[in-house]
């Protein structure tokens, strides 16, 4: 037999055929990340335009809070009726242990779709709903910070050992966009220097002591004098944020804004 596969060793021709798989998932990967054919939360048919995630219907159910807020970490604060909340009132937290944070803000409130992007980003290692989050995010921030432009763009990141569970690290890829897409420096900053267990079960006290000293800078970080927007999916009571400010400015960052996708409420 003289076939022209006999003629390539079995060796290459194994390398070969994976080369070709590789580079067809990577080929759709790319289409779909330009193009998802359905809503990531409804499956409803999307047109064919680039960066579209979701359908106008879900988009316009990400649930905004436009009530009074915490001037400093953003928790809402619930008033019903006419209940007057004076202008810069800070919660009873940022009162008592002011963050190491200038401001944190979100996007909306942790609840129906924006709470499904996020948990499909983190639970089943969707790219497309980190692209997603970070078109939600870009969107929203002027509303939010207004001109303020970053020195820094720096996510809080996973945990090595996380990230090779759920093979991506949710803020990175949401920070990245967000800088991208501003045309502003991304800047990866911050190491997790310990594992922590997930903070979804613990409470405030044990989610401070869950995060302290979970962070370092990566050894050639010089953030003295910059001002860094720092990105992560979810503020529920802030315990992860302040300890990520907390390290970038005690290295001399001059200012930290915290921005998320979502707010817990
Ligand atoms: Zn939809
Ligand atoms: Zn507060």
């Amino acid at each position: 037999m003289t076939s022209h596969d006999t003629l390539v060793p079995l060796r290459s021709r194994r390398a070969l055929r994976t080369f070709q798989r590789t580079a067809v998932s990577l080929g759709r990967l790319i289409s779909d990340s330009l193009f998802p054919r359905k809503c990531l939360t409804c499956e409803a048919f999307l047109p064919d335009r680039p960066n579209t995630y979701l359908c106008s219907a879900c988009a316009g159910q990400v649930v905004r809070y436009h009530g009074p807020l915490c001037d400093t970490c953003g928790q809402p604060f619930w008033t019903f009726g006419e209940s007057f909340v004076a202008e810069g009132a800070l919660c009873g937290l940022c009162r008592t242990h002011p963050p190491p944070f200038l401001a944190a803000r979100a996007v909306g409130l942790y609840r129906g779709h924006l709470k499904n992007l996020v948990l499909l980003m983190k639970y089943r290692s969707n790219a497309q709903a980190a692209f997603a989050l970070a078109g939600l995010l870009a969107e929203a921030y002027p509303s939010l910070f207004g001109e303020f432009v970053p020195d820094a763009v720096v996510p809080i990141p996973l945990h090595t050992e996380r990230f090779l569970e759920r093979e991506l690290d949710q803020a990175v890829l949401m920070a990245r966009e967000v800088a991208r897409n501003a045309g502003w420096p991304l800047r990866l900053w911050l190491r997790r220097i310990r594992p922590t267990p997930p903070q979804s079960r613990l409470s405030r006290a044990g989610r401070r002591a869950n995060v302290r000293n979970a962070f370092g800078l990566a050894p050639w970080v010089r953030p003295e004098g910059r001002t860094v927007l720092l990105i992560d999916d979810v503020l529920t009571t802030g315990a992860t944020a302040r300890e990520a400010a907390r390290v970038l400015t005690r290295a001399g960052a001059s200012a930290v804004y915290v921005y998320t996708a979502a707010r817990a409420e």
